[in-house]
């Protein structure tokens, strides 16, 4: 018998998530993972013969100092997809609790939930990409509503008053998930701040964005200590390696911080030029307004766009499987050298 054999049923017939590194390789401009093109260096200092803490005090003190709550608010893990992973683990019952998305979104909620049985109720955004109310809550069993906002891929943010609804209507019924990825490129949007009013709402954040680590895998789940609890009793017992809790120490930091901060100016400013330059170009019909570090392009053949710049050496990404979307591209915001070169590319193609 061959070892493919053995495996589930539903791992043969799986179709693997496509991950932006998995699924496009080459090219010497990233634009297509939304990840920061601005990194800093780091330096390690420890040693490593031993077992880290399963939560490092150091690192879970340092973010709840940045996100302004209570160390057992936080729960860090391997990047916030591992985040979704503990929620759904934790919280839905396989072939009973359901978790509902709201699409166009983030993937990665509904390969989490497949991989634990979990069923998924789909409802997707309204034409002005606003949280579909009626439906959502029509949603049958559900244990866990996952909202992204800014919303990927499309860049906008979920109102707050529907955010509030939300919460309000599903109090004692189900959890509440916000993704924060993008936050810190529009902090003023940040629900963190309802957590002491809402035991079920659960924030997730992550060092790959904004701070510039998506090599690093360093995430935070931040709530009420009830729920911090639940995942707890999931998690692995050494989930945060050593050096990672050290950097992500370092990125946390004050000097940290500032430099975070800066990124983000800088990222902001060239979003919003290559805004202009996009609504400008004669085959984008649509630029979407974006709250993050990308922009979404509506084109004539998505493929053929990503395609022709790709042929460049710049790789940005096609979203047109999306729900709702049609053809359309996106694009993450580099550095303003790779900006500089994506918009020659780009000014010189027609479609
Ligand atoms: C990138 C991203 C994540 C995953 O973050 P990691 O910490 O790298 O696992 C989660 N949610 C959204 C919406 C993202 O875009």
């Amino acid at each position: 018998m061959k070892i493919s054999e053995l495996a589930r049923d539903k791992v043969k017939n799986l179709v693997p998530y496509a991950s932006a590194r998995l699924s496009m390789s080459g090219g010497s401009v990233w634009l297509n993972a939304n990840e920061n093109s601005l990194a800093t260096q780091y330096q390690l200092s420890g040693d490593y013969n031993r077992y880290p803490d399963c939560q490092p005090p150091a690192l879970i003190q340092a973010y709840a100092s940045y996100a302004g709550v209570s160390p057992d608010q936080v729960l860090t893990s391997r990047g916030a997809d591992e985040g979704i992973e503990l929620l759904i683990k934790s919280f839905c019952e396989p072939g009973k609790d359901r978790i509902s998305i709201c699409p166009p979104t983030y993937g990665m909620y509904k390969i989490s939930a497949f991989s634990q049985d979990v069923e998924v109720n789909t409802v997707p955004l309204t034409k002005e990409l606003t949280l579909d109310l009626p439906a959502l809550f029509a949603a049958p069993d559900t244990k866990l509503v996952f909202i992204c906002s800014p919303n990927n891929p499309t860049g906008d943010l979920i109102p707050r008053q529907q955010i509030i609804e939300v919460l309000e209507f599903f109090a004692g019924k189900a959890l509440v998930v916000l993704d924060e990825a993008y936050i810190e490129f529009a902090p003023e949007a940040t629900v963190v701040n309802l957590l002491a009013d809402y035991p079920h709402l659960v924030v997730l954040r992550t060092l790959s964005k904004a701070f510039a680590l998506a090599g690093l895998r360093c995430g935070f789940t931040l709530a009420q200590p009830p729920v911090i609890a639940a995942l707890k009793q999931m998690i692995a017992p050494y989930p945060v390696p050593a050096p990672v809790a050290d950097i992500a120490v370092q990125a946390l930091s004050k000097e940290g911080q500032q430099q975070m901060r800066s990124r983000v100016q800088t990222i902001l400013r060239e979003r919003d030029h290559f805004s202009r330059f996009a609504a400008d170009l004669p085959y984008v019909s649509r630029v979407y307004s974006t709250a993050a570090n990308y922009v979404l392009l509506s084109v004539p053949d998505a493929a053929a766009v990503v395609s022709a710049i790709a042929d460049k050496g710049i790789l940005i990404r096609n979203q047109s499987s999306q729900i709702g979307l049609g053809q359309v591209v996106r694009v993450s915001i580099g550095s303003p050298a790779e900006m500089q070169q994506l918009k020659a590319v780009m000014a010189e193609l027609s479609f």
